[in-house]
């Protein structure tokens, strides 16, 4: 899973260095008159890397460095499109303006809003857009129970997968009589494929810290902990730098904006075992100890981290926070439809033409996601789409069965057994073999098992097996009953998500794809 992003980054970087280089050369005779700002990720991974200018509104893609001398003299200077580096559609249309390329019009950014748009080192960039005037109004405007009540009329759910009324979740903190509670970020994002929490993380780090301190002032919490995978440095770095920045702004520590509140941050790092994204051996891991689930009750918001009651949400979680603080819940619950308010940030990938980090309101169909924003599908037809990572299930189009027009929200999904997990969004063409896809899938929940309990660690094992077996010709229909069986037992009798949602891929594949799995097996009638 992490291959990915480490691929990704490094690539990143490498680019970065020669365009940045290119640019520092190309400005300098103009001195100050023209800045360069450090973003973080604009979204449209596809056509990186990208180049925005301001306040024009112009993104140029596919930058190189040869390219930075005409679009510092060409473009700034002279005030002059450079119309072979602006985004073009298939029918060859030119967009200039970032916010006018389809990819970015379709989408609703509440989450991601200034993610790319703002130094993501400045605490002044922050705040000049509006950042920890929700502090202000939690610290000076609200009481504790009128934040929750606000977070609860929102109908904000949990953005990682479960989606659980986030509100529910810090009353039941709030209620709590303990003196010391927590506030923990879970941004251990690991699904292959996913990289929504580490572009927030990346690209707006006060936006989390300010999600969070919130929580904080919400639940009575002074300590905070953000859990991020070691894997994700520059996550890592630019949280630092936030906090740090914070601290000398009096917006954490003690009593913040001189509100006799106090708010301790700290980053913690996960050692990249998919497991600790779960919510008891992410804790487990912070207090030093191996990452393992345990069995609940107790739950995390009565026994959590250093078995005191502990707020947990995820990075997009807590990123929604300060605008419905802000601008209320009314404003919120305008997007999206009834029990599913608000926006989804997805990481788009696999055989779609236009890859990269989008955020749509919640009931956007899979149509628009793929056709309009993504550009349609690359290399063939349309034949699936696996959404929620190794939780999650696959989608699909086939005779019987068209989720195109599904709606993308945690209760549609739910009704067809699917659901949105974390924000993976993986198209396949019709080139793809759903049965490689569902043995990708369960290899990677095996490496991950933790080993505690033997449902999950002996039974993803024989899956994988029999998988094995199939994809390499060996299979038979004994094979497929097998896996049936299995699949039933490891969902009903395994400790964690991880191992209840462990055979949810090939459970999918198996519905919608069953030929596949037939034309595989030596023995079929
Ligand atoms: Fe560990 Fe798997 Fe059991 Fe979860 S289900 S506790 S990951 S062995």
């Amino acid at each position: 899973g992490g291959s990915l992003n480490i691929y990704a980054r490094m690539q990143e970087i490498l680019m970065e260095r020669g365009i940045k280089c290119a640019l520092v050369l190309e400005k300098e005779p103009h001195g100050d008159s023209i800045g360069l700002k450090k973003s973080g990720c604009h979204g449209f991974c596809e056509m990186g890397p990208l180049l925005r200018i301001e306040p024009a509104g112009i993104l140029y893609i596919k930058v190189k460095a040869e390219d930075c001398r005409e679009i510092i003299e060409g473009s700034i200077v002279n005030d002059r499109v450079i119309e072979r580096l602006v985004y073009h559609d298939q029918e060859g249309k030119s967009y200039e303006k970032q916010e006018e390329i389809p990819f970015y019009k379709q989408q609703t950014r509440v989450a991601l809003e200034d993610c790319g748009r703002i130094n993501a080192e400045s605490i002044k960039e922050y705040i000049a857009v509006g950042g920890y005037r929700a502090v202000a109004k939690a610290l000076f405007d609200m009481t504790p129970k009128q934040l929750v009540d606000e977070v609860s009329e929102a109908s904000l759910r949990g953005r990682g997968g479960g989606g659980f009324p986030t509100g529910r979740k810090w009353a039941q903190v709030l209620a709590q009589k303990e003196e010391v509670k927590y506030v923990v970020c879970n941004g251990d994002e690991g699904d292959p494929g996913a990289f929504m929490d580490r572009s927030m993380m990346e690209g707006d780090p006060h936006r989390v810290i300010e999600g969070m301190l919130i929580a904080g002032i919400a639940t009575g919490a002074h300590y905070g902990y953000i859990y991020v995978r070691a894997e994700y440095p520059l996550a890592v770095e630019r949280l630092q730098t936030a906090i740090n920045k914070a601290e000398e702004k009096g917006l954490l520590g003690k009593n913040i904006l001189n509100s006799g509140f106090d708010f301790d941050l700290k980053i913690s790092q996960g050692a990249g075992a998919f497991v600790c994204g779960e919510g008891s051996a992410l804790t487990a891991s912070i207090e030093g100890n191996r990452g393992m689930p345990r069995v609940k009750p107790p739950r995390t918001v009565e026994k959590g981290l250093f078995e005191k009651p502990t707020v947990l949400n995820n990075v997009e979680t807590y990123c929604n926070v300060p605008p419905i603080i802000v601008k209320g819940a009314e404003w919120y619950k305008t997007i999206g439809p009834d029990k599913n308010h608000g926006t989804k940030a997805f990481a788009l990938t696999g055989n779609v033409m236009n890859t990269g980090l989008i955020e749509v309101p919640m009931g956007t169909t899979l149509r628009e996601v793929i056709f309009d924003i993504g550009g349609g599908v690359k290399g063939g037809e349309f034949k699936a789409v696996q959404i929620g990572g190794p939780s999650g299930g696959c989608l699909c189009i086939n005779p019987t069965e068209d989720h195109l027009d599904l709606h993308l929200d945690f209760d549609s999904l739910k009704k067809v057994g699917a659901m949105i997990g974390s924000g993976g969004l993986v198209v396949m063409n019709d080139k793809s073999c759903m049965v490689e896809v569902a043995r990708f899938f369960m290899n990677f929940t095996q490496n991950e098992s933790c080993g505690k309990c033997i449902p999950c660690r002996e039974g993803t094992k024989r899956m994988l097996e029999l998988l094995n077996d199939i994809c390499e010709g060996r299979g038979t229909m004994k094979h497929i009953t097998l896996l049936e069986e299995l699949a039933e037992t490891i969902s009903a009798t395994a400790l964690c998500g991880l191992g209840k949602t462990a055979a949810f891929p090939v459970v999918s594949t198996m519905k919608y794809f069953r030929e596949e799995y037939l034309a595989h097996v030596v023995d079929k009638k």
